[in-house]
């Protein structure tokens, strides 16, 4: 922790680059990727401060669509495409997730009930070699599961037919910085 709060002190000392923040935000993209602390957006794209508004939940899962049941993620992608009026969204998985494997292997999770409980949004259940440490083929898929999530969105799909909005599938290898994008065409992931 204590070269995190070190790092924090120093870091507000370039006034010259953050003064125009205080105008506001005109992201262009949404990025949806997982809590993991070994994918950081930032860096994998060079976005700069406003460039990138951020999604990030266990597993980049996508909960369905409730307006009865407002979560916090359904609000955050609203204000990103009603407000703010992002043209893209970037659903990120990434190699060795916690969360996917633990779906692929259908790992017991009862003694983490709310993880649980929000993995059993992600159906349909990824599948995948269990034996790849990477589980590349399980979060590839899963990543696929959330666009269609997403496609069920009343007013994104409706952007989405208007040629408003662009999703992407994209898949970060953790142990090599790689990116891989999914080519709707050929119905695979290649390098970007
Ligand atoms: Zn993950």
């Amino acid at each position: 922790m204590q070269p995190l709060i070190d790092n924090a002190r120093t870091f507000g000392q370039r006034p010259e680059e953050f003064a125009k923040l205080a105008e506001g935000q005109s992201p262009q993209v949404l990025f949806i990727t997982c809590s993991d602390s070994r994918v950081v957006p930032a860096l994998i794209t060079g976005a700069r401060p406003g460039e990138l508004f951020e999604l990030r939940t266990a597993g980049n899962i996508v909960p369905p669509y409730a307006s009865e049941h407002p979560t916090s993620e359904a609000a955050t992608i609203e204000y990103a495409v009603e407000v703010l009026g992002v043209r893209d969204i970037v659903v990120c998985g990434h190699s060795h997730c916690g969360a996917v494997g633990a779906l692929v292997r259908g790992d017991d999770l009862t003694a983490v009930p709310a993880v649980r409980d929000w993995l059993a949004h992600a159906t349909p259940r990824p599948s995948g070699a269990v034996e790849d440490p990477a589980v590349a083929e399980g979060v590839q898929s899963h990543v696929l599961s959330q666009l269609l999530r997403l496609r069920s969105y009343p007013y994104l799909d409706k952007k989405l037919k208007d040629r408003q909005l662009s999703l992407h599938a994209w898949y970060y290898e953790v142990h090599t910085g790689a990116v891989l994008a999914h080519d709707p065409q050929t119905d695979a992931f290649a390098a970007l």
